[in-house]
């Protein structure tokens, strides 16, 4: 047990920081009264805060106590969503570059699953030309509905845009278009 030299109050070893300097090895200020102390100085203005140190040391909890942590924010986020969604705000304005690329991102990969789609779909009808020649005396043809390249529209390679026709009603079709 030692006595506090401040707040004399005998405590035992661990309520005081090591100080090799001392013969006791500790020092004469229990640890409570030691951060009071910092407190008051810190707040009348007599030290500054190292914020440097401060972010390290924080860190340096932060890496030693990743669980701790993340149940820690975890349940903070649990509590404050509002702050958590002003938080989101801020940072993606903050960060527009990141935001935008992320958002054309996800645009290219759901164009690209809209064209795989297509492409399936489009593979479908022509299949069913060929199982239909196949399967009949006809010979089919896939025809574009609007002609991809009419005279007053223009129609696209999509799936709604497809019908199997025989070779015949093709020619025929195309004839009419022509003329
Ligand atoms: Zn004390």
């Amino acid at each position: 047990m030692l006595t506090c030299s401040q707040c004399a109050v005998s405590q035992p070893e661990s309520a005081y920081s090591p100080d090799q300097r001392k013969t006791s090895g500790r020092q004469s200020r229990c640890k409570r009264c030691g951060a009071a102390a910092k407190k008051a100085a810190r707040t009348q203005g007599l030290v500054k805060t190292n914020k440097a140190a401060n972010a390290r040391r924080q860190a340096k909890y932060r890496n030693n106590n990743v669980e701790i942590c993340r149940e820690r924010n975890r349940a903070w986020a649990a509590e404050n969503p509002e702050a958590m969604r002003a938080k989101a705000r801020k940072w993606s304005q903050a960060n527009r570059a990141k935001t935008r690329a992320w958002a054309s991102r996800r645009e290219k990969a759901y164009e690209q699953r809209i064209a795989l789609k297509f492409s399936v779909a489009i593979g479908a009808v022509y299949e069913r030309a060929e199982i239909l020649s196949l399967v009949t005396p006809h010979v089919f043809h896939v025809d574009h509905v609007v002609p991809l390249r009419g005279k007053d529209v223009q129609g696209l390679h999509v799936p709604w845009n497809l019908q199997c026709l025989t070779a015949t009603e093709n020619l025929k079709k195309s004839n009419r278009m022509a003329a």
